[in-house]
């Protein structure tokens, strides 16, 4: 059976401690991952440091040219890597495409290097006397990464950091590890020096390990929100720089003015793409008013419809779920929820697919007269279940989105354009959509959420990302002229 290593220092680290990789659409272990702890993290610090030595001194036209060619190789190997992480993840290959180009374009901004991390220059702010500024890179930093998009969330990440001169570490999850080593091959073909991009696996003992390294400058993490507060309060404790987005609930409001069967057709794709498995699916949909039983009869329907598959047969829509554990936990709550008085409208449970009947597939479930009491409201799923909570106005939505602890993602359909701008100011959620359901920026935007879905104040890639990678310096200079006589004050400096 394969055995995926870890890659430090441009090649590949075997180890002995492992631990199964499975086809989540045939249910079989299909490789075993090296576990790192501690040594292996101190071995990639190592690494990182003195490649930090070389690197953070090259110019911005060789990282430029790196990136370039990186990008290149994504476009060229995009169908590939797609199908790795199909085959580990679940979702289908089309979905994974659709990650690596959302990633690219992390790559693409910083493409821009010169630009994105120019400087200011002030002239005469006293007389003589000039002042600029420039931003220097941190130097070893780290990401840790969730299993839901094994490509575009580290992409989220070391595109931006490399380019802006740090070393690199990436730990990804357990569940589907082999993108980030056919990434870390990528960085080489696109000749980035050894020891710049290195790839550590493992679990709870690889992050302590980096939390704790006194050699790591930055941790960003993205994952649930237990996990970001506990990887805020130990990097923050350990004197680093930390991003830490967390979990999602992401709510849909529908008005009566919307085009109910353009909402529910978006609605749909938000809820059950990748089988529900993104920080922006759509997990409620708030029907307002009189909306909400036209709507719930088109999303019957369009639930009824999705085609639930292996990720690699073309005309699938929706794959399985990671593991046999979410499998479960999803199909549980589907149960709870009924339990407690929601009206199971589709049940997706012990859904069957021919030629797969040990994949962990679940069908889409749609739940009706939710209540914001339920667990299935309260908990985040991370599944294919979509429930429907009502509301008599927008300004009872607001509220209610406003007092849900996540604050990620949300949408708006409607026809109004002032419903739409007071959606927008007063809702407490970091991205919005209006009648688009999973509005996530593009890369020259900050990606990030409000409340328990970003832990800290530090959102991601885009000009946030540039800012958390590096430092600034400001340098104010004087020039004198030969033999010119400036007084030299003992009052504290002001100009003139
Ligand atoms: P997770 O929190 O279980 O794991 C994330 C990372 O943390 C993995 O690398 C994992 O190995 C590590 N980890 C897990 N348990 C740990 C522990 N006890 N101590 C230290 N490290 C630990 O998340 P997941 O299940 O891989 O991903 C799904 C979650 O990620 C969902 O909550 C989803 O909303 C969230 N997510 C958020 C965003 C965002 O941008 N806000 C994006 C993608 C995913």
């Amino acid at each position: 059976m394969n055995t995926i290593p870890h890659w430090i220092n441009g090649s590949p680290v075997s180890g002995t401690t492992t631990a199964p990789v499975f086809n989540p659409a045939t249910g079989a272990e299909q490789a075993r991952l090296v576990l790192g702890a501690a040594p292996e993290v101190d071995a990639a610090v190592q690494a990182a440091a003195a490649a930090f030595e070389t690197w953070s001194e090259s110019s911005l036209s060789q990282r430029t040219q790196v990136m370039f060619a990186f990008r290149q190789l994504l476009v060229e190997h995009e169908e590939e890597l797609a199908r790795i992480i199909s085959a580990e993840h679940g979702k289908t290959v089309d979905d994974a495409r659709g990650e690596i180009t959302r990633g690219r374009e992390v790559v693409e901004y910083v493409c821009g290097l010169g630009d994105v991390l120019k400087g200011s220059f002030s002239d005469q702010v006293s007389r003589g006397v000039d002042v600029h500024n420039f931003r220097q890179p941190l130097g070893v930093v780290a990401g840790i990464t969730p299993f839901n998009f094994p490509a575009m969330v580290p992409l989220w990440m070391h595109p931006v950091a490399i380019a802006t001169g740090n070393t690199f570490i990436l730990k990804p999850s357990e569940r589907d590890p082999s993108a980030a080593n056919f990434v870390a091959d990528l960085y080489q073909k696109a000749g980035l020096p050894d020891g710049v991009f290195n790839v550590v696996h493992g679990g709870k003992d690889a992050v302590d390990a980096i939390l704790t390294h006194p050699g790591i400058e930055a941790v960003s993490f993205v994952g649930s929100t237990p996990i970001a507060r506990y990887v805020h309060e130990q990097a923050t404790a350990h004197g680093k720089r930390v991003q830490a987005l967390g979990g999602a609930k992401n709510h849909a409001v529908v008005l009566p003015d919307a085009d109910l069967e353009f909402a529910a057709n978006h609605i749909t794709a938000g809820a059950y793409g990748s089988a529900g498995e993104r920080c922006m699916a759509v997990s409620v949909a708030v029907a307002v008013g009189d909306a909400a039983d036209a709507l719930v009869g088109i999303l019957e329907r369009k639930a009824n419809e999705v085609q639930v598959g292996p990720g690699d047969r073309p005309g699938t829509e929706m794959g399985p779920l990671v593991t046999k554990a979410a499998q479960e936990r999803v199909e549980n709550a589907v149960g709870g929820a009924a339990a407690q008085g929601a009206t199971v409208v589709v049940d997706g449970r012990g859904l069957k697919v021919e030629g797969h009947e040990d994949g962990f597939f679940t069908g889409p479930s749609l739940l009706d007269h939710v209540t914001t009491e339920m667990d299935a409201y309260k908990e985040e799923l991370f599944g294919p279940v979509l429930a429907i909570v009502r509301a008599e106005s927008l300004d009872q939505a607001i509220d209610l989105i406003n007092a849900n602890p996540y604050g990620n993602g949300t949408a708006l359909f409607t026809a109004s354009g002032e419903a739409a701008r007071r959606f927008q100011r007063r809702i407490k959620v970091g991205m919005i959509g209006i009648n688009v359901p999973v509005p996530v920026p593009m890369s020259y935007y900050s990606f990030g959420g409000w409340k328990d879905s970003l832990i800290g104040d530090n959102p991601i890639h885009g000009p946030e990302g540039v800012r958390f990678y590096t430092r600034p310096k400001v340098v104010t200079t004087r020039w004198p002229e030969p033999r010119q006589q400036v007084a030299a004050g003992f009052d504290f400096p002001t100009s003139n």
